[in-house]
């Protein structure tokens, strides 16, 4: 059986993924308050600030106590400019559930990747091994524990029963869970 591995395709979908995932905001680094944000919109990047200083009201202008408040806010202030967009992520772990992947490696290792395969995980070991056959569905029977099974067929594989043949493994389709 031909598989392609989805390792041809242009997308590099870690570096989308960094892209797209919001910086997380800082706390205040005078204080360590939450910031808060001071102003957003207008096509622009929100900042944020904290709230302490400004918090019990302005203090007289030119006194020491409004010298410490503002260089406490305007030390404080942070600009977002990368927000993040919770769609394209979502975008990207959809084609990363779709596109087909290699599992290699050692038999433990192997085994953990295929044990921690949702059910309605399908591989293939593409090329036939003991079974007679190549393609396997992750299933899982009420009272028992999620296992194998041969397409086609009624048999029950373990994963470490896959992982001991050492061939490379391509998952054809990353199950949605039971
Ligand atoms: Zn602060």
């Amino acid at each position: 059986m031909s598989t392609t591995t989805g390792a041809d395709t242009a997308l590099d979908l870690d570096a989308i993924e960094r892209r797209f995932t919001a910086d997380p905001i800082p706390d205040c680094r005078v204080c360590h308050a939450e910031l808060e944000v001071a102003s957003m919109g207008g096509g622009r990047a929100t900042e944020y600030a904290c709230p302490r200083p400004y918090a019990a009201g302005f203090a007289r202008l030119g006194s020491p106590e409004w010298k410490a408040q503002s260089e406490h806010y305007g030390r404080s202030k942070y600009t977002h400019f990368r927000s993040g967009d919770s769609e394209v992520l979502a975008l990207v772990a959809e084609v990363r559930r779709l596109r087909p992947r290699v599992i290699t490696g050692d038999v433990e290792a192997v085994t953990a990747a295929l044990d921690g395969l949702p059910v309605g995980s399908i591989i293939t070991t593409d090329v036939d091994i003991e079974w007679g056959g190549d393609v396997f569905h992750r299933t899982q029977f009420p009272n028992a524990l999620p296992t194998w099974y041969l397409a086609g067929g009624s048999k029950s594989v373990r994963s470490e029963d896959i992982a001991r043949h050492q061939v490379p493994i391509t998952v054809l389709r990353e199950g949605v869970g039971a």
